[in-house]
């Protein structure tokens, strides 16, 4: 089996916050498990929870077209959240929620090995960029990054969801969006190796004459 699928199994049964109590199931994510392009979204809501796939309802419908604008299907890409449990209500992800999650997507990100991590909205953004710059500021703008062990590029989007009700926001995502494909024709350097260490370093001169050594 792909190991992106022996994840899943063992995400499906996670019981590590609040959020298992109230779920239908675990939202892993979907897509193609060595996708070039991975979008990271928020959490899942009403419909995600219920049918177990991300971005199904009203926001999931935007991003087919989004992408459809660019020549790629669901099938081309991997789609995941911060949050794999949808929170009561559709309220914001808490820290805790947060901290307990994130580390199925750190194993997604370094199984998936994506060129490009499109993060859509606020708490995808902060939390892949480990940066408290929020999505107003940074939208549009690609950094390049390692995660997951991997070289890639960070390309902060607005939330499908928040582009749903505000003209101006849909048309920012719409420009944004059409960035992709040069992104992802890019070319990354490998990760740097880290320098070799002498295994035995001599004490400086001056530490040997104060007696230190
Ligand atoms: N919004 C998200 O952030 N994720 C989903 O899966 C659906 C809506």
């Amino acid at each position: 089996m792909h190991e992106l699928a022996v994840l899943a199994d063992s995400v499906a049964g996670c019981t590590s916050c609040r959020l298992s109590e109230g779920r239908t199931q675990v939202v892993f994510g979907s897509g193609h498990p060595q996708a070039d392009l991975l979008f990271v979204g928020e959490a899942p809501g009403f419909h995600e929870d219920k049918q177990g796939v991300p971005f199904v309802g009203q926001a999931g419908k935007l991003l087919d077209k989004l992408l459809a604008g660019i020549g790629l299907t669901r099938s081309d890409v991997f789609v995941a959240n911060v949050l794999k449990c949808r929170p009561p209500g559709n309220r914001d992800p808490l820290p805790d929620e947060i901290q307990a999650c994130e580390g199925h997507l750190w194993k997604q990100v370094e199984l998936i090995q994506p060129k490009v991590v499109a993060t859509l909205g606020n708490f995808a953004t902060k939390l892949l960029s480990g940066r408290p710059t929020g999505i107003t500021r940074v939208h549009g703008q690609p950094q390049e990054t390692t995660l997951g062990g991997n070289r890639v590029i960070l390309y902060p989007l607005y939330h499908p969801a928040a582009a749903l009700y505000t003209p101006r926001m849909l048309e920012v995502l719409e420009t944004d969006f059409r960035r992709i494909p040069e992104l992802l024709g890019r070319v990354l350097e490998p990760v740097p190796a880290p320098a070799a260490q002498p295994l035995y370093e001599p004490p400086p001169e001056a530490a040997v004459q104060l007696g230190l050594f």
